[in-house]
């Protein structure tokens, strides 16, 4: 398998895992400098699922109370899906049927059903192609509930630049990263989530620059990154703290007068109330909060004033928060004290999650499309598209849990596991009368939630198995064409040709032709028309040439803000939500034997963990609970417990835990930051007691 799979990234299509971004037309194994060989185990991993022999029909057919005792990692496992299944909604599993029953049945259920009790999910593993016509389908049908599933990640970040810099993505490319001395890392573990990033943090320190790492757990693969070469500095504040921090660091920053006037004075505005704020704020305070010592606030101070070029990246220990649109907007106001933003080798830098995911927010697939993007669809396609916004991802289940969401539509993914507390998700699911999945594997996704309603899963072709190309967009802003290539099994059909297909039944007298999007080229044509940023889509299958988004990439202090002027923005810091009740402060975390939802390995080789019923506590923690590391507790929080998981003494803060997404869903409550909706994953107040229970690895939670 290992072999099979490592050809099988050296085709020309877009790495199928993390959003870092290797191949495309370069070829596998090849990042976007063209630097080669470029590979990890996550790409082989998903190649590897992918190569998989069909699942056999005997196992598709048990009751689902049978699929529902498989752990996520046993779904993964059990094969490819090469059969379309269908299930009443009174019936106790599914069945296979048709493909052609299976689509009328789609376009029936759309059909007599009002636009906007439906909505439109998708994960970021679809092609932008899929993702136009999917978006495109279901505003023409009458609803803007579109969303991805960014909208639990990212969106944060998205709020967050927007309100400082005028952009939702990062504002530096791969080569100007590479030309950059000195590399935050916030809230982020790209060991385990984007393992080649950990090569270009080596080259940086190789090169003589500096990389601060920020992160409550000292992560082994940040440590080291490899032949002994890690993080300059590491620095582990309390989880949810990361605002103090900011504000401490630019504290430090203005007392050493290293702040860059002539950018503030040109090309920002809100330095005034920036600086008053920061005036008014006292170390004791910083430090409490944060659990650092000033020295060593003041520490990571002097390195950032000393650097030239600097970057920042982040991932979700920043967004998952109650505070992530605020704590995006800290990280931004750092970078802009020293003119950090704006300039050639500096700027900040999102790290994004799946392969597409980006792509996906870029070409329409979210609640509101841009004036200028929607205005040229009905001027195109002489219709009108709904105006009113529509909902977001979290927002689409609490109008399932009122009874107002009837049908839904996934593109991949799998919203049950990603979705914050999990007995909730299951029932809220359960009460969206027809789902419908477009997938490659089974997953938790269509096996939970489905009790007492009907569902549809129809087997797609993976990226690599497309007969036509497909385009997808990294983190770096880097749009890639995909070959596609042989498809492996004989009943697995392509997104675009599956969604063609409900547009031409569910809207038969569209002025959007659906029949014609069969054809990719039409669709890239079409996403170039309407975006102007994407202009280069217009002709890439015959130029073949990748290009990086249009007007992205911040080079000169130029930002699409009403000003044109970066702004400064204040926020008061957060305190801890711990409580008497519950005194912890839990994040769910990845390892690095998983991608996203998806579980390969039990285990997580960094952090040593055997099993994923496990909390990851100070050894402090653990003894002050009369246990040794190994000895099991229960984790309580307001709305969920885990019973019997093992303690496995880690390097965090005292006070704080980690545990493995998706399993602590269980514990995670709705609670999200109110400007992004990006539930508060990494921040729940929990209660950690010993235990008197086995271990109960249950992939829902017990009843
Ligand atoms: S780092 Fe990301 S893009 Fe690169 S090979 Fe690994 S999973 Fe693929």
């Amino acid at each position: 398998m290992a072999a099979a799979s490592t050809a099988n990234v050296d085709s020309r299509n877009t790495c199928k895992a993390c959003a870092l971004g290797m191949g495309g037309q370069k070829g596998g194994r090849t990042n976007e400098l063209g630097q080669f060989p470029q590979i990890c185990r996550k790409s082989i991993q998903a190649n590897g699922s992918d190569l998989q022999a069909p699942i056999p029909a005997e196992v598709l057919e048990q009751p689902l109370a049978e699929l529902r005792r498989l752990s996520g990692l046993e779904l993964e496992h059990l094969g490819r899906l090469n059969t379309v299944l269908y299930k009443s909604a009174a019936a106790s599993g599914y069945r296979p049927i048709p493909w052609d029953e299976a689509l009328a049945l789609m376009a029936s259920r759309f059909k007599a059903t009002a636009p906007d009790r439906t909505f439109f999910y998708t994960s970021g593993r679809s092609s932008n192609e899929a993702g136009f016509v999917l978006q495109l389908l279901a505003r023409l049908y009458g609803t803007n509930n579109v969303n991805n599933c960014s909208y639990y990640c990212h969106q944060a970040t998205s709020v967050g630049l927007q309100a400082t810099v005028g952009t939702g993505t990062a504002t530096v490319d791969l080569e100007q990263l590479t030309k950059s001395d000195c590399i935050f890392v916030v809230g982020a573990n790209p060991a385990s989530n984007h393992p080649r990033f950990v090569t270009l943090l080596k080259d940086c320190r190789d090169r003589g620059g500096q990389v601060i790492v920020i992160n409550p757990a000292k992560e082994p693969g940040l440590v080291n990154f490899s032949k002994g070469v890690g993080a300059s500095e590491y620095v582990q504040p309390k989880i949810g703290s990361d605002q103090w921090l900011f504000k401490g660091i630019a504290k430090a920053v203005v007392d050493g007068s290293a702040t860059d006037r002539a950018f503030i004075a040109d090309h920002t505005e809100g330095f005034g109330a920036f600086l008053a704020d920061l005036e008014n704020l006292d170390w004791p305070d910083i430090v409490v909060h944060t659990g650092l010592t000033e020295g060593q606030v003041r520490s990571l101070a002097a390195v950032y004033q000393k650097a030239e070029h600097v970057v920042f990246a982040w991932g979700m220990g920043i967004t998952h928060h109650l505070h992530g649109a605020a704590n995006v907007e800290a990280i931004a106001n750092l970078a802009m004290l020293r003119g950090m933003v704006g300039k050639p080798a500096a700027g900040l830098l999102p790290l994004r999650g799946h392969s597409n995911i980006q792509g996906m927010g870029t070409i329409g697939v979210k609640p509101a499309l841009a004036n200028e993007v929607l205005s040229h669809l009905e001027k195109a396609y002489k219709v009108q598209l709904p105006q009113a916004k529509g909902l977001d991802t979290l927002a689409c289940l609490n109008a399932a849990a009122d009874g107002r969401m009837d049908v839904a539509l996934m593109l991949g993914g799998n919203l049950f596991a990603a979705t914050p507390n999990s007995a909730w998700a299951q029932e809220v699911l359960d009460r969206i009368g027809f789902k419908v999945f477009l997938t490659t594997t089974l997953n938790l996704g269509h096996v939970v939630g489905m009790e007492h309603s009907e569902a549809l899963i129809l087997p797609v072709c993976a990226r690599d198995e497309e007969q036509q190309g497909t385009t997808q967009e990294s983190m770096f802003n880097f749009i890639r064409l995909s070959d596609g290539g042989p498809v492996r099994l004989d009943n697995v059909r392509s997104e675009v040709e599956i969604l063609c297909g409900l547009g031409e039944a569910l809207l038969p007298h569209s002025p959007v032709s659906f029949g014609l999007f069969r054809d990719h080229r039409r669709i890239r044509q079409a996403i170039a028309a309407a975006f102007p940023s994407l202009g280069a889509l217009e002709d890439i299958d015959e130029t073949k040439r990748e290009f990086t988004v249009a007007g992205r990439l911040l080079t000169r202090p130029q930002f699409a803000t009403p000003s044109g002027k970066a702004v400064f923005v204040v926020r008061q810091a957060p305190s801890s939500p711990a409580t008497a009740e519950h005194p912890f402060v839990l994040a769910s975390v990845r390892s690095e034997g998983q991608f996203n939802s998806i579980i390969y390995d039990e285990a997580d080789k960094f952090r040593k963990t055997e099993t994923r019923w496990c909390v990851m506590m100070n050894r402090q923690d653990i003894e002050a609970l009369g246990l040794a590391p190994g000895g099991l507790v229960d984790v309580a929080s307001p709305v969920g417990r885990m019973e019997g998981l093992t303690t496995h003494e880690y390097d965090v803060p005292r006070g704080n835990a980690l545990a493995y997404y998706p399993e602590a869903n269980v514990l995670i409550g709705t609670a999200h930051d109110s400007r992004s909706m990006t539930p508060a994953f990494k921040s729940t107040a929990v209660s950690i007691r010993p235990s008197q229970r086995r271990p109960i690895p249950a992939a829902v939670p017990p009843p």
